[in-house]
């Protein structure tokens, strides 16, 4: 646990205690600040109870304190604290600005940022691994679900300073304020959390902001593939030439790698992994480490659950389970990835739950890779209209049921691919629950 004297004396509320929250008040506890902790399920506010004081921000006076410590999950568009903290003069924080404010009583280290509507998870662990194997002491945290408190604080070793790889969500960068990172990444922007944002260009804003925070000399690493991150690197460009502090920015693209050096990454197959794989190669290089670390930590880096993961293979045909794509941008290279043999379509794809909008326009390029689909959820029946001009369609609603006919149907060389492009809330508790039922249906296939 990080704990840190920049907190001795402070008073901080806490609101939300789920993992990341409990995190925090344990560490400013740690640390001497007095805590007061809110959440609205009593089952949460005991686990904090014999730590922390406990008191709803929305009714407490909130004079004197330093900060209010919010989980990402607390839409701050809409929620009344953001006005009540605003009348009180009291900042709105989240726990990756704490690791920031503690960052100055920490040994000697670096720190990665990396955001991106998707590719997050999987660039953050493929980055922290790549450091691992080149002998650095390194751990991760923040969205990708570990709280960086959490985490050990990192000492220096013969290979030089500990690297912090923080997954930043446009929600946690919302509550960052002070966050200067070492090396900065965007991997790409599309619509997404529209609810939270005034519009698409507020959300751009939020992760433009990421890289308002770094200082002069630092590095910003983007893959400017889509038009957005084209335009975040042009207003950094920009502010550089008016003088204000600006990083250093290298612009990166999936097509820098090499198709047949990708070919030998096994869990970092697909378009949409070669972006990953060249923004991990330019962080690596930025941090010091050597093309002879970086190219075999590639082949090494084992995918992560309920991402592109292979879970089977059952009479000949592949069974993935990519749950945790829940737009269709994040299906999109997933059906790119298995591209026809032979001019037959392979794809057996599983797709539906809660829909972000009403149309899977990011995926049509790819249709011609699916040989059948089967839909599921609340957006099952419309999903099974929108694709039957395209392709043959089973609407099968339930997950398990999906599985059993895409079994039935599917030739040995045919891969069953669970990449839903919506969220999983209808049916399932998260899109962990979801993956792990679609690996439980095909465990149980005959
Ligand atoms: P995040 O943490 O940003 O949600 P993940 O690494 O967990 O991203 O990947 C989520 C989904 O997005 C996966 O289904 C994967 O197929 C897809 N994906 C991964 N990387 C990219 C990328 N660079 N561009 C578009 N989609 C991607």
């Amino acid at each position: 646990m990080i704990v840190s004297s920049a907190f001795a004396g402070k008073t901080y509320a806490v609101l939300g205690l789920a993992r990341s929250g409990l995190a925090t008040v344990a560490t400013l506890v740690a640390s001497g600040a007095r805590v007061v902790a809110w959440d609205s399920q009593d089952t949460a506010r005991a686990l904090v109870a014999d730590q922390a004081e406990l008191g709803d921000p929305m009714e407490i006076d909130l004079s004197g304190f330093d900060g209010i410590v919010v989980s990402p999950g607390v839409p701050l568009n809409k929620h009344p604290i953001t006005m009540r903290a605003r009348i009180a003069g009291v900042p709105i924080i989240g726990d990756i600005e704490l690791f920031a404010l503690a960052r100055a009583t920490l040994p000697p280290h670096k720190v990665v940022g990396i955001t991106g509507t998707n590719g997050k998870s999987t660039t953050t662990a493929l980055i922290h691994h790549i450091i691992e194997q080149a002998g650095y002491p390194t751990v991760m945290g923040g969205n990708i679900g570990l709280p960086i408190l959490s985490q050990p604080p990192l000492e220096p070793n013969l290979h030089g300073v500990g690297v912090y790889v923080l997954e930043l969500s446009s929600y946690q960068i919302d509550l960052t304020h002070s966050l200067d990172c070492d090396v900065a990444v965007l991997l790409n922007i599309t619509p997404d959390h529209l609810d939270r944002y005034n519009g698409f260009e507020g959300y751009v804003a939020s992760k433009a902001r990421l890289f308002d925070m770094q200082s002069e000399g630092h590095v910003a690493v983007i893959a400017a593939e889509d038009e957005s991150s084209q335009a975040i690197v042009n207003t950094i460009r920009h502010s550089r030439v008016g003088g204000n502090p600006s990083p250093d920015i290298i612009e990166v693209a999936s097509t820098d790698i090499d198709p047949v050096a990708q070919l030998t990454w096994p869990a970092l197959q697909g378009p949409h992994n070669a972006q990953n794989a060249a923004v991990a190669i330019a962080v690596a290089r930025a941090l010091g480490i050597s093309d002879d670390d970086i190219f075999p930590a590639l082949t090494s880096y084992a995918s992560l659950p309920h991402r592109m993961q292979a879970v089977a293979t059952h009479n000949g045909v592949l069974y993935v389970n990519d749950s945790k794509a829940t737009n269709a941008a994040s299906t999109s290279p997933a059906l790119a990835a298995w591209p026809p043999i032979d001019g037959r379509p392979r794809i057996h794809w599983i797709v539906g739950g809660i829909a972000k909008t009403d149309n899977l326009d990011e995926c049509a390029p790819y249709f011609g890779n699916v040989a059948h689909a089967y839909t599921i959820g609340e957006a099952g029946h419309m999903f099974a209209d929108l694709l039957r001009p395209a392709m043959a369609v089973d609407d099968s609603e339930m997950l398990s049921a999906a599985v059993r006919r895409a079994a039935r149907i599917a030739q040995p060389g045919d891969v069953v691919l669970l990449s839903p492009a919506c969220a999983s809330f209808d049916q399932f508790r998260d899109f962990e629950a979801r993956g792990d039922a679609f690996a439980a249906a095909v465990a149980a296939l005959e």
